[in-house]
């Protein structure tokens, strides 16, 4: 009777070790199949004296009972395992837990971002009147920012471009215009017609008008003869084929140290005819981009003879002009990376 009580407290020991490694299957079978420990267990009650035998088919039948108990709930673990959704570790938490966002994640396609989409719809633009392309840098040198651009060091209209900068002095460009001087240099001599694209730095507080990063396209066309008319005849070329309709435009006075005389582009608000509205700020005119005749410190600087050429630039900001065109009110929706925004475009 020792030897049949010790036998069946290992027969549990070695089923509960079993329970963690082998299957439903291969459990039942080797515990309670025909030659199953178990099993075994049970017919050696004939081998027990009559008077151990109550107390022994007592213990072999609660063993029995351990077993199946415990096979059955095994099954139900499998069950519910292989039903629940396959976990995927690089998806965002809320999408495990929500199937039905996982799959409506997985319909989604990816796309263009509205900013990139409009930029390329300008530089198709300015390619098909015959303007070469040529990508800024995302940072620079004081040169290229300032200097060549003829604002001497301690020059006051620096403080009008409040940029980061880096320990070693180099800068984030405020605005494209740092690749005016490459651009002379490496298209010339003129005729040269270029535009500029690029991502710009400003070091100020952001609201719904102003981002610490933007993106710009400056222009610059030099050659023989070349006017002020010629300039807004461009600008005005541009801007009618971008937002598809016809403008009324006008210039103002402006500062900037590169160029001579310096001009605000204006256009007529084409979203209210001019009567006034929220994009326009019910003046029925919208200020949309610096420009002017390129000053001959700049030219001299990029070995151009002033005297034989002239030429003019302007720097505009593609967000905002995008914001304009697509009805957008906060340029800081560009940059959020909300789903629910960009699906709109
Ligand atoms: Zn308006």
């Amino acid at each position: 009777m020792e030897y049949t009580q010790k036998n069946l407290a290992n027969i549990q020991t070695s089923f509960s070790k079993d329970l963690k490694d082998l299957s439903h299957e291969q459990l039942k079978e080797k515990y309670l199949g025909k030659k199953g420990l178990v099993t075994e267990a049970l017919k050696e009650i004939v081998n027990v004296s009559a008077k151990e035998k109550p107390m022994y088919g007592k213990e072999v039948n609660t063993l029995k009972a351990f077993v199946e108990e415990k096979l059955s709930e095994k099954v139900q673990q499998d069950r519910e395992y292989t039903s629940k959704p396959k976990i995927d570790p690089t998806a965002p938490f809320d999408i495990n837990e929500k199937p039905h966002l996982y799959n409506q994640m997985l319909s989604l396609k990816g796309s263009k971002h509205p900013l990139t989409k409009e930029m390329e719809k300008i530089l198709r633009i300015f390619s098909s009147m015959g303007f070469d392309i040529l990508e800024s840098r995302q940072i620079d040198d004081d040169y290229h920012m300032f200097q060549s651009l003829n604002f001497p060091k301690g020059h006051p209209a620096r403080d009008m471009y409040d940029t980061f900068r880096t320990e070693d002095g180099l800068v984030l460009p405020a605005h494209t215009s740092t690749m005016q001087n490459r651009a002379l240099k490496k298209f010339g001599p003129p005729p040269i017609a270029v535009v500029l694209p690029g991502r710009c730095f400003r070091n100020e507080a952001t609201d719904a008008g102003h981002e610490h990063t933007f993106h710009q396209i400056e222009g610059i066309y030099v050659d023989k003869n070349v006017s002020l008319s010629n300039m807004i005849a461009t600008i005005k070329t541009f801007l009618e084929r971008y937002l598809e309709t016809d403008l009324k435009v006008k210039i103002q006075p402006a500062y900037f140290p590169f160029t001579e005389p310096d001009c605000e582009f204006v256009i007529g608000c084409p979203f209210c005819n001019m009567t006034g509205c929220s994009t326009c700020g019910h003046s029925g005119w919208i200020e949309i981009m610096g420009c002017g005749m390129i000053h001959p410190n700049v030219l001299k600087e990029a070995a151009i003879d002033s005297q034989m050429y002239s030429g003019f630039a302007w720097g505009f900001g593609v967000d905002r002009l995008a914001m304009i065109k697509l009805g957008i009110e906060d340029i800081r929706h560009l940059r959020e990376s909300n789903l629910n925004f960009l699906q709109q475009f």
